[in-house]
């Protein structure tokens, strides 16, 4: 069995921003030379997510409104959490989010459902950032 790991970093400059990162696992797969296998996929930050949806530019207006209703990010006051921080929110909308993704490996290509992308959900940006790609197979 084969083994690859790799650390992908990201900075965004807004607060709250998706990023299709499907290119580079795609690329970590070519370097890898799995052909056979699984790829694993996770934030390493608890206010950042890893998920699989659309790349569709509506969609993702529908998420920010979606996750802006169930964990607002203002008024900063009316979390807990935020006694030394102010991202309550961010921690609340990653767990809904999700931390991973994992995605089959068939005949050297991510083995995906129509539509299916792996994207990067930031939810307290402006920072260096990761996440960590694990691919086992053969
Ligand atoms: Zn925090």
């Amino acid at each position: 069995m084969k083994s690859y790991r790799k650390e992908l970093w990201f900075q965004t400059s807004k607060r709250r921003e998706l990023i299709n990162i499907t290119p580079d696992v795609e690329k970590c797969l070519h370097e890898s030379g799995i052909k056979e296998g699984f790829v694993l996929c996770n934030a390493m930050h608890i206010t950042a997510s890893v998920f699989i949806n659309d790349d569709e530019s509506g969609l993702h207006k529908d998420y920010e409104k979606w996750l802006e209703k169930l964990a607002p990010e203002k008024p900063h006051s009316q979390y807990n959490h935020n006694t030394f921080e102010d991202n309550a929110d961010a921690h609340l909308k990653r767990t809904i989010m999700g931390r991973e993704v994992v995605v089959a490996i068939t005949a050297g290509k991510l083995d995906f459902g129509p539509w299916e992308q792996i994207f990067y959900g930031e939810f307290d940006g402006k920072r260096k950032k990761r996440v960590l790609v694990k691919i086992i197979g053969e």
